[in-house]
């Protein structure tokens, strides 16, 4: 079987040998074990079940949590000259109808349907006696509760493989699994643990880069100046952001699209289209962008805010370079983005699920402050322990020497505690480079005997050093909408002088001049 396998990979498909995971994940479906296999994005998750489905003499049925992705995926299989179907809400009763049809006449072998289908009795009665084969559970992450991208429907897919009258293979494939989400998805539909195949989540040619105490609009504008034509994403974390990214690039001459959930499902394939075809290289986004979208040229992905969790985080980077080439994968950090992701965590859900979430921002924002390899933190994360430095990463290339600023820091913590640990870092900033700001002089700030003590620096440099405190929990954050900086008992061993503050030098950020208007 595995001969004709090979043989359909280079007659429909084009590709003379498997990759490794592709291979095993194959023939070992193709012996009719349960089987997980667990790819990186680009890895070629499709053909493991596309060319078992060619070789089986039943139906193979896939499940996939979206509907845009569905059309693609049997889009490009009719190009290469595979019958192929989908079934979902977009279609009418009738054609429906005639899909399921084509299905049971065998005239078509491959159907894709969203989970959502099978809490439909109706559905499940049709499907119930039909010769299928194998069922694919693609991003199968989402039947976990412990991932990040949970969906109900998927819970049922067990019951619903167990009562098929034909007793198909299941065939579970994802990019983002946790140890514990992989354990999950094993548990919940009977896979053994010698049928799970994990290639290993390095994307080798991508390099990841923190960037903290910058402007994050000056570096992207500088950014996007010195890479120019190159074709990327800017995830921005709500629709006004990217409304308001969108704004600001294209006055300043950028040119981008846009794309999120508010924005009508004509507008939006108008977008995603012009992105893929290359007439607009650069497209800021919410999350709602991506999933499913075979863009193999995308040279960076820059997150402007940070995401909520290293899953999420590593999907959204990992579209950038399928193609194999060098591509970058930049994180522009703010301390502020986790208290408003905590905000947004603290606004919702039950105790239990709180705490999960809390504890992967947590782990978020560790990787922002981590000095390791960022690639090695992010494998470890998934579960390899035995990841090595990448030395292309925003840590591993840092050589710049690290300065005592114990000093600075003293300077900033003494004027907090005297302000009364109430404000936020603007005014901190103010008071500390003795400005004359209204809300400063009515306070009475500038009696302080800290007022102005940092006045050879300006509001911003000490801003972004207050962030720096930050980033090293040497100052915490609290409040929601308007957050308030306070001094942590790590700052005790600061102030007393124990516990020296050490900073990379910092490099004079050039200016590029944009046309402001
Ligand atoms: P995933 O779903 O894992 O993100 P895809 O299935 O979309 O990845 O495959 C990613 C790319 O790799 C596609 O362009 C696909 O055609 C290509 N590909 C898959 N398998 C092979 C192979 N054996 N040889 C060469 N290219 C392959």
């Amino acid at each position: 079987m595995m001969q004709e396998a090979t043989r359909y990979l280079k007659s429909y498909f084009g590709y003379d040998q498997f990759r490794q995971g592709q291979e095993d994940i194959i023939q070992n479906v193709l012996n009719g074990h349960h089987t997980a296999g667990i790819m990186p994005t680009g890895g070629g998750k499709s053909l493991c079940y596309q060319i078992p489905a060619l070789v089986l003499p039943g139906i193979t049925l896939v499940i996939s949590p979206l509907i845009s992705l569905m059309k693609d995926q049997v889009d490009a299989l009719e190009q290469v000259g595979i019958h192929a179907t989908y079934i979902n809400s977009t279609l009418t009763a009738s054609e429906a109808d005639r899909r399921l049809e084509e299905v049971s006449t065998g005239e078509c072998r491959i159907l894709y349907i969203a989970p959502e289908r099978l809490e439909s009795p109706f559905f499940m009665q049709q499907l119930e006696n039909l010769p299928i084969s194998l069922v694919a559970v693609d991003e199968a992450h989402c039947i976990s509760q412990w991932g990040h991208d949970f969906r109900p429907s998927y819970l049922r897919i067990h019951r619903f493989v167990k009562e098929l009258s034909s007793q198909p293979t299941v065939l579970a494939l994802t990019a983002t699994a946790t140890p514990q989400v992989q354990e999950d998805i094993c548990a919940q539909l009977s896979i053994p643990q010698e049928s799970t195949f994990i290639t290993g989540f390095e994307r080798s040619n991508l390099s990841f880069n923190v960037v903290k105490g910058q402007d994050a609009d000056d570096f992207l504008q500088q950014y996007l100046k010195k890479n120019p034509g190159e074709s990327g994403i800017i995830y921005a974390a709500t629709r006004k952001d990217v409304d308001a990214l969108y704004e600001q690039l294209n006055k300043r001459g950028i040119e981008t699209g846009r794309y999120h959930a508010g924005l009508n499902e004509k507008e939006r394939s108008e977008q995603q289209d012009r992105f893929l075809r290359d007439d607009v290289t650069i497209m800021v986004a919410t999350n709602a962008f991506g999933m499913g979208i075979d863009k193999s040229n995308v040279r960076f992905v820059i997150h402007y805010q940070l995401p909520k969790n290293m899953e999420s985080y590593y999907q959204e980077a990992g579209r950038a370079g399928r193609d194999g080439l060098e591509s970058e994968c930049i994180l522009l950090y703010s301390p502020q983005d986790v208290q408003v992701q905590r905000y947004l965590i603290d606004q919702s859900m039950n105790e239990e699920k709180k705490k999960q979430e809390l504890q992967k921002l947590h782990q978020m924002r560790d990787y922002c402050h981590t000095e390791g390899c960022l690639q090695a933190f992010i494998l470890h994360y998934f579960g390899d322990h035995n990841a090595v430095e990448c030395g292309k990463c925003s840590n591993c290339t840092d050589d710049r020497d690290s300065v005592d600023v114990t000093k600075e820091a003293q300077m900033v913590l003494s004027c907090m505690i005297r302000m009364g640990q109430r404000f936020g870092k603007t005014l901190i900033a103010q008071v500390l480079t003795g400005s004359n700001n209204k809300k400063v002089i009515d306070m009475r700030f500038n009696q302080l005997p800290t007022y102005g003590i940092m006045k050879d620096k300006t509001a911003k440099e000490v801003s972004e050093f207050i962030d720096f405190l930050t980033s090293e929990q040497i100052i915490g954050i609290s409040g929601g909408q308007y957050p308030v900086l306070i001094v942590t008992e790590n700052a005790k061993s600061v102030l007393q002088g124990t516990h020296p503050v050490m900073r990379k030098e910092q490099v004079e950020v050039v200016q590029v001049a944009v046309d402001d208007e």
